[in-house]
């Protein structure tokens, strides 16, 4: 049996006040056993949360990790120095680091096997955009993207890992997937990974996202392959992000 996972994406939002106030708003509200709740917070929060969240059932995340291990890389941040403030997670390939900041296959990859040498659980996103969905390219595309990680990092580390399929056109637009269209792709990417291995297959979790909010999330919570949200816009107002949380049954 899959454990679900509810996570926050709060992208580049918020003050050191907000952060902290959110932070303490969802602490408060955490009564669920059966879902795990996570947030990805802006690097420079990442400290402030740390002392928040110690001892509490939210884990923090960052949203991105650098692909090297320390050096001459300015304005990156090592998974080391990650693990050192708290973060059980990061979040690597998001589709807005793809497009807007040049992440390839290949750093998305070398991003995720730096996460897991320092004992952080990546979550790599992969999706469809629009154009490509249309063209009938959606399967495609997340093989290539999956397959690019499992390439080079193996398909035992996926073990240690977490999904998240988020197509593109969905996310921050209003425009949700259909439970069926989300099922469809999740199922697709269960399968791959079958390909290689069913036992990690059957027990990957693999979080939808794209414009997930209370009002569509126990929909796409209760499908099959389904296994969990990761929230951008609906992650940063406390009562709606665990609105999403509680629709987990
Ligand atoms: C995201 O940033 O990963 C995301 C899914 O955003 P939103 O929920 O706002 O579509």
């Amino acid at each position: 049996m899959r454990r679900s996972l509810i996570m926050g994406n709060w992208k580049m939002n918020g003050s050191r006040e907000s952060a902290k106030s959110l932070t303490e708003a969802i602490v408060a509200g955490i009564s669920n056993d059966n879902a795990d709740i996570a947030v990805c917070a802006p690097f420079v929060f990442l400290s402030d949360l740390q002392g928040l969240t110690d001892g509490t059932p939210l884990a923090v995340g960052a949203q991105n990790v650098a692909d090297q291990e320390s050096g001459a890389y300015t304005g990156e941040v090592s998974a080391s120095m990650l693990k050192e403030f708290g973060c059980k997670y990061a979040l690597v390939g998001h589709s807005e680091r793809r497009v807007c900041y040049g992440d390839t296959d290949e750093s998305v990859a070398a991003r995720f096997v730096e996460a897991q040498k320092q004992g952080l659980v990546p979550v790599l996103c992969i999706g469809e955009t629009l154009e490509q969905r249309e063209s009938g390219e959606t399967f495609n595309v997340v093989n290539t993207q999956l397959d690019a990680v499992v390439d080079k990092a193996g398909i035992e580390a996926l073990a240690n890992s977490v999904i998240a399929y988020e197509p593109v056109w969905a996310i921050g637009t209003g425009v949700t997937a259909t439970d069926e269209q989300a099922q469809e792709v999740h199922k697709a990417i269960r399968e791959r990974i079958a390909e290689k291995s069913p036992e990690i297959a059957e027990n990957m979790q693999i979080l939808y996202g794209g414009s997930m909010k209370p009002a569509n999330a126990k929909g796409l919570l209760s499908m099959a392959d389904i296994d969990g949200g990761l929230i951008g816009g609906a992650s940063l107002d406390a009562q709606s992000f665990l609105d999403i949380y509680h629709s987990v049954s």
